[in-house]
């Protein structure tokens, strides 16, 4: 019998990727999503793509009654959990909402684990715990830093929760995979990011700009201490953080206990970088202006990926031209949303 994974959030955008990768894998899959920022269509195309049957859920994370009735229903072997809400701009207005979804969701989701004796974890958290690094590359060593949003805090929160979970629990095997910039879409086309309304991200809005949907790009400052004076960061293919949930799942199941692993690239690349990779993955010219810098925003920050290299047997092997033309691919066949 093929073991069982939950994926909460899995009808958004990196948990759909991961549904695939999974699947191929030959696991069986059971999605909830409440669809505040997901679809059924993503999930049905999932199927489409890996060609396989999964269990779909809409439902929320904060329902007890839901989740006991899931784990009473369905064996499952581990929770991949992607459940949550992620602007850093609604955050800030709105951080009530984001402690209640991030932080009290996963405390709920994680009782009832424990309820129904499911003691493995993979959880989505960011490499906005580390705040303004004091160094690049970023290992996991460097101390998370102060945070300037909501948004990041309820992901520091999160992991200081699973930790003493850990701590008091031996049985627990849990992994926080602290991703980069996660970007590009499924070679298929079929599935990708879909933001609601403006996107806050860069690639996404790159690719709206070139698709007409926009008319200008805006470039959070030219003036950082970087080498042409944009943010650096490092993008990795959501292929690439997929299949490190499935390595990272396969080594907490050797392994009990907390493990904390960096999932980038360990290449950073600058906002005017990234223009050009898209301008020549998609052929259209993409117009930009650059604006003061966006409040809250680093110089730079990329991965020191060692410590999962190492441990997951894992590497992220797509380069920037795969996750542009991939993310142009997927937004030709996008509709325009608000
Ligand atoms: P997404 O919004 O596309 O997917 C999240 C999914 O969770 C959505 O389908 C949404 O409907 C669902 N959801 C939200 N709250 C829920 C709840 N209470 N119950 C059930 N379902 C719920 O986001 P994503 O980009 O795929 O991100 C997945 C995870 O990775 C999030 O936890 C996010 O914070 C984290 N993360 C994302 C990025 C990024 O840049 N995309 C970077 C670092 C970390
Ligand atoms: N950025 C930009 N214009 C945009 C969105 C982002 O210049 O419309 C820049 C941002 O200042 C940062 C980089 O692109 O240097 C990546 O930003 P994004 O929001 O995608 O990810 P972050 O690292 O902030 O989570």
């Amino acid at each position: 019998m093929n073991k069982k994974v939950l994926i909460t959030g899995g009808a958004g955008y990196i948990g759909s990727h991961a549904a695939v990768t999974f699947l191929e894998a030959g696991y069986d899959v059971v999605i909830l999503d409440n669809f505040s920022n997901g679809s059924a269509d993503t999930v049905r195309r999932v199927e489409d793509i890996s060609k396989r049957g999964l269990r779909l859920i809409e439902g929320d994370i904060r329902d007890k009654s839901c989740l006991h009735q899931i784990f009473s229903e369905n064996e499952v072997y581990a929770v991949l959990h992607f459940a949550g809400l992620k602007s850093v701009a609604e955050s800030v207005s709105d951080p009530l909402r984001y402690y209640e979804n991030n932080v009290a969701g996963t405390v709920f989701l994680c009782e009832a684990m424990e309820e129904a004796n499911v003691r493995r974890l993979v959880f989505s958290s960011s490499a906005t715990v580390y705040g303004d690094p004091v160094e690049n590359p970023v290992s996991e060593r460097c101390l998370t830093g102060k945070l300037s949003s909501p948004y990041g805090r309820s992901k520091s929160m999160v992991e200081e929760v699973l930790q003493d979970i850990a701590a008091a629990k031996p049985a627990w095997h849990i992994a926080i995979l602290r991703y980069f910039n996660p970007a590009g879409a499924h070679p298929s086309g079929l599935i990708g990011e879909s933001p609601n309304g403006p996107p806050n991200n860069l690639i996404p809005y790159i690719s709206q700009v070139a698709a007409g949907w926009r008319d200008v790009l805006r470039v959070f400052g030219d003036d950082y201490p970087t080498p042409d004076g944009t943010g650096v960061r490092d993008y990795i293919h959501v292929q690439d953080l997929a299949e490190g949930h499935l390595s990272a799942l396969e080594a907490i199941n050797k392994r009990a206990g907390l493990h904390i692993w960096n999932l980038g690239t360990g290449r950073g690349y600058s906002v005017l970088e990234v223009i050009r990779a898209f301008e020549i993955a998609s052929g259209r010219s993409i117009n930009f202006e650059i604006e003061r810098r966006r409040l809250g925003d680093v110089a730079e920050c990329w991965a020191d990926p060692t410590k999962a290299q190492m441990e997951l047997n894992w590497k992220a092997n797509r380069s920037l031209t795969e996750m542009m033309t991939d993310a142009w691919r997927w937004q030709k066949n996008s509709l325009p949303s608000a």
